[in-house]
Parts: C-alpha cells; structure tokens; sequence
C-alpha cells in the first residue's frame, strides 16, 4: 500500500473568504509521484506535468491535485465530506499503485480539449439523444470529462466515423482500475 496514513486539513479558500464551500488537503508521510504516470495513463481528463511532479484532475465538481506528499480537493461541504472525498482519492492511488504492473505508464501532457474542438466533431444535431439540450452542452461537458463519447448513439453511425475517430483521438477515456 502506498499510502497509510495522512493528516487532514479543511479550510476556506483565501481567494473565497466567506465561501461556504471549503478545500481540503491530505497530508501524506510519503512521496507519492511515482504513482502519477499511471495515474495519467487511466484517469480520463487528467493533466500530468512532469517537470512539476503534479497531477491535476477533474472529479465530478472538484477540482483535484496530487503532490508529492499532497493530496488536495477543492468544493467540499463540510469536515465529513473532506474524509470521503479524500479517502476515495487514497484507495484510488493505492488501488492504481497496486494495478501499475497492468498498466503501461503515460508521461505525456494531455492538454484538455476546448469544448469548441469537440463540439465541431459532434454530430452537430441537436437530436437530445445524450439528454442534453444541445451538442454544445453535451460538449462542454465531454470537454469536462463530466459525460463519455459513447453516451452520443449517433456518433457511431458510420456516416460519422471519421469524426468518431478524431474525437476519440483527443478525449482520453479511462479504463477501469479495480
Ligand atoms: S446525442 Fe450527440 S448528436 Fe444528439 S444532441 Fe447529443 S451530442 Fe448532439
């Protein structure tokens, strides 16, 4: 196991006094970074600076990034919420650590991808199938890593896989760990 223990920090963002959404902070006894390029290779939206030693992250609506000996999160409600979030971060660099025989580690930067670049590889036909009003809303939210190609049925009618194939080419997908 690559973290054990870890000391908790929740506190107001400086740049947000008053905020009642808190960012929290584990403390870790130990340098994790050896785990980042597996992390990058599996964690779809994640963005690895190398030279930085720094993972970045988007999960569901926090904003996430891992240090060496940190791991923070921010838009958490209260104390309680911080522990979940945090140790679900922990079992998953464990979990990832555990698994990195199986996966090939990725040191390459993934910039994400404007909504703009993915909107113009979308069908572009408003037909709500995905469930949202628009193909600009379904990208903005794929560009945020918040839905999947595959949740956009027409994008795999053969008419459109030339634009399927660019657009998988830039949204990295996860694949399941554990
Ligand atoms: S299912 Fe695809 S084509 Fe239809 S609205 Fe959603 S993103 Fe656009």
């Amino acid at each position: 196991m690559l973290i054990e223990d870890y000391d908790l920090e929740v506190f107001t963002p400086p740049c947000d006094p008053g905020a009642e959404r808190f960012a929290a902070t584990a403390r870790l006894p130990t340098d994790i970074s050896e785990v980042f390029p597996y992390l990058n290779a599996t964690l779809r939206g994640a963005v690895y600076y190398q030279a930085a030693q720094a993972l970045t992250w988007k999960k569901g609506g926090h904003n996430v990034a891992f240090h060496p000996y940190e791991i923070s999160t921010s838009n958490v409600e209260d104390r309680d919420a911080a522990i979940r979030e945090l140790e679900g971060l922990i079992k998953l660099v464990n979990r990832t650590w555990e698994a990195r025989g199986e996966i090939t580690p990725d040191y390459e930067l993934h910039q994400r991808p404007t909504p703009m670049a993915v909107y113009k590889l979308l069908p572009q036909t408003n037909c709500k199938q995905c469930g949202e009003p628009t193909c600009y809303t379904f990208a903005l939210k794929l560009a945020a890593s918040k839905r999947k190609v595959t949740d956009c049925a027409p994008l795999f009618e053969p008419k459109q896989s030339a634009k399927l194939t660019a657009l998988q080419a830039i949204i990295i997908e996860a694949p399941a760990i554990g």
